[in-house]
């Protein structure tokens, strides 16, 4: 174990975990996260992942900043607007965590780059900080075919829900949910609203999965939807079964490539605009 004096600081109310110690604390500083998406779940998750001294943490975003984000995108600023969201996102870790090792890829993800950007640094956990179906099965079959476990998140409105993918431990996304919705079924956070907060909710919660993945300890929500609903107070864990049949994880998988289904809306960008 060799931290400096600083880390031994910085790091201090980790380490006096018992769960977390030295020993923790130097699995994190070792740990690879990526964040696809640097939007309303991305800004939150990354910041957290940060702060906790996750070594490394790759950011995947082609968006620009625009001022309608800084509502609930706290990894921006007022002064980023404009800028790309991997290196405005980069600035704020960099500023926030000089252990922190930023990977920028400034481009959407699509079934010709995804498997190569979760190879590049060889990932030990990803979160899907994405806003549209598109993004989210192909991120999960991604996941399943290269045997990454991953977090999945969404929100709308005053609504959120999260699940993890642990390979060979419980079911996927596409387990799930199948298939994408038909492009113009389901609305948009920028058609439908959404409460600035909600990212912060599932996003910090997606964190806390990649640092109990990385540390081994507790329970991962593998097998389970967690949804909250802001307007309630409810949070429901809700038992998922694993389908025998799904198309990419079952025995009986058929899918061996990935595919990149049609955007939902032509209003809709692939961001991270959660
Ligand atoms: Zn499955």
């Amino acid at each position: 174990m060799s931290f400096s004096n600083d880390q031994l600081e910085r790091y201090s109310r980790h380490i006096i975990l018992k769960e977390i110690g030295a020993k923790g604390q130097k699995k994190l500083l070792n740990g690879k996260v990526l964040i696809i998406g640097t939007g309303g779940l991305g800004a939150p998750a990354a910041m957290y992942l940060a702060a906790a001294g996750v070594g490394t943490i790759g950011l995947v975003d082609n968006d620009a900043v625009d001022l309608s984000n800084l509502q609930r995108q706290i990894i921006h600023q007022t002064k980023d607007v404009g800028k790309p969201k991997v290196i405005s996102g980069a600035e704020t870790i960099n500023e926030m965590n000089p252990d922190v090792k930023v990977v920028t890829y400034q481009e959407w993800v699509s079934a010709s780059n995804i498997l190569d950007i979760i190879r590049d640094k060889d990932y030990d956990f990803i979160i899907d900080g994405t806003d549209n179906f598109p993004a989210k099965f192909l991120i999960n079959d991604a996941c399943v075919l290269s045997k990454k476990p991953f977090s999945h998140g969404g929100i709308i409105r005053f609504q959120g829900q999260t699940m993890t993918y642990l390979p060979g431990n419980g079911p996927c996304y596409r387990c799930v949910f199948l298939d994408p919705p038909p492009a113009d079924a389901v609305p948009t956070c920028r058609q439908a609203g959404v409460l600035g907060v909600m990212g912060g909710i599932i996003g910090t919660i997606q964190a806390t999965e990649a640092l109990k993945y990385i540390l081994g300890i507790g329970e991962l929500l593998n097998g389970y939807l967690l949804t909250f609903n802001a307007l309630t107070m409810e949070f429901r864990k809700v038992k998922l079964p694993v389908n025998t049949n799904c198309k990419v994880c079952s025995d009986k998988a058929t899918m061996k490539e990935l595919i990149d289904y049609e955007q939902a809306a032509c209003d809709m960008k692939p961001s991270s605009q959660a």
